[in-house]
């Protein structure tokens, strides 16, 4: 290629900065679909791959190129080739993509200095929503202002686990969460079942109204002040969770999982698609767990080896293993978490445990963390 069509490339190229694939969310040289530019005689010709083929925004991104180029000097006419990127180009871009979104996140209402806490599984019914109540539970005890999102949101249930029922509020264009004081700290929540008059009415705005809830829930929502926010995310890899890493990319992820050996397998699903978009894995949990009688005999009703053979997988910590025991199930039923209502059972020290690992040896401590000046104060101390 000469030196002439190399600056012609060059020029397209910085004009085409400017058009962004809704989809994608960012620019068309960014994302790699900028194949090459030439110009003969006055006439452009544009390459331009497109994820898929029959995309449906083939014409608005063919016009935008057009008109970005016709604006060169020296163009009198613009031809863009279209063509299909191969599934290695299209499984590179998407890669690309999710990297850009991570490093630049939009911006949310949500602290920068909190740590963020998303409670993982691959399926429903594993007890994600049980713990994602007593992980905030035991660190608001602590003393900490604990935002608690409620992301599952057409299956929600933790505002009928925290005895929940107030309609959340607004002020100023923005939304208030529902406070709930927890000892000496608080609990601050957000969920559609606050929003919505009952779960049938949920299904019914099911892709209407709720389907940008989440993102409403970290734009809208006006959080202010917290140290942690433990988010319940939906079952299984969906839209919730791409926007999780595009909003909150700092986010932490705690993968759920029972110890059957089939359930592991699929909660791995949703740890790998965590990953894949640039997301931290803080670790697993193994809930339901053998039952301890009264007599202090051990049954493993659902399996075993599930928890540890996932950590051992994805090379992070098993944070700890909740035993099955019914009384987790009551307490959620009556509003009153375990680790507050009975917190020296098994079940409620378990996950107790499992808040210390999180909140003390594996995220930076947040009395620690905002004290730079004692840091360099320590730095310069005489020894
Ligand atoms: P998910 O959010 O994964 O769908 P839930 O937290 O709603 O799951 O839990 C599903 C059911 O299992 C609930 O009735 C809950 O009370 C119960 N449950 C969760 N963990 C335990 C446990 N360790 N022991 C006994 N019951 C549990």
């Amino acid at each position: 290629m000469g030196q002439r069509e190399a600056s012609f490339g060059e020029k397209v190229k910085d004009v085409l900065r400017s058009v962004v694939d809704p989809e994608l969310g960012v620019d068309i040289v960014e994302a790699g679909m900028f194949k090459g530019a030439k110009l003969e005689d006055g006439k452009a010709i544009v390459s331009v791959a497109l994820t898929i083929a029959g995309c449906p925004l083939r014409g608005p991104i063919e016009q935008a190129v057009k008109s970005r180029v016709a604006s060169l000097e020296g163009v009198r006419e613009v031809e863009v080739v279209m063509a299909e990127m191969s599934p290695e180009e299209r499984s590179i871009v998407m890669d690309r993509v999710r990297k850009l979104r991570h490093d630049n996140p939009e911006a949310t209402e949500v602290p920068p200095s909190c740590h963020v806490i998303a409670v993982s599984s691959g399926k429903g019914g594993v007890g994600k929503s049980t713990l994602s109540v007593n992980l905030a539970c035991s660190l608001a005890s602590r003393g900490y202002t604990v935002g608690l999102l409620d992301a599952d949101i057409w299956g929600f249930s933790i505002p009928r686990m925290l005895g929940a029922s107030a309609r959340l509020g607004g002020k100023d264009g923005k939304i208030h969460p529902h406070i709930l004081e927890v000892g000496t700290g608080s609990i601050k929540l957000a969920s559609t079942g606050l929003l919505v008059e009952s779960e049938d009415r949920a299904l019914m705005w099911r892709g209407l109204v709720l389907s940008r809830a989440f993102e409403q829930f970290l734009k809208d929502v006006r959080w202010g002040a917290m140290e942690y926010m433990v988010v319940d995310l939906p079952p299984g890899t969906g839209d919730i969770q791409m926007a999780l890493a595009r909003l909150l990319p700092n986010a932490e992820v705690v993968v759920v999982t029972t110890p059957q050996l089939s359930a592991m397998k699929v909660a791995s699903r949703a740890a790998n698609m965590a990953r894949r978009s640039y997301l931290h894995i803080l670790g697993v949990v193994e809930n339901m767990s053998a039952f301890v009688c009264e007599h202090g005999a051990e049954y493993e009703i659902f399996g075993s080896g599930g928890g540890s053979r996932l950590a051992g997988d994805l090379g992070v910590p098993l944070l700890g293993k909740v035993p099955l025991d019914p009384a987790l199930m009551e307490a959620a039923d009556t509003g009153k978490p375990l680790v507050l209502s009975k917190p020296d059972s098994p079940a409620a020290k378990a996950i107790t445990a499992i808040a210390d690992k999180i909140c003390c040896e594996l995220l930076v401590p947040i009395d620690d963390s905002s004290c730079t000046a004692r840091v360099s104060q320590l730095a310069v101390k005489p020894v």
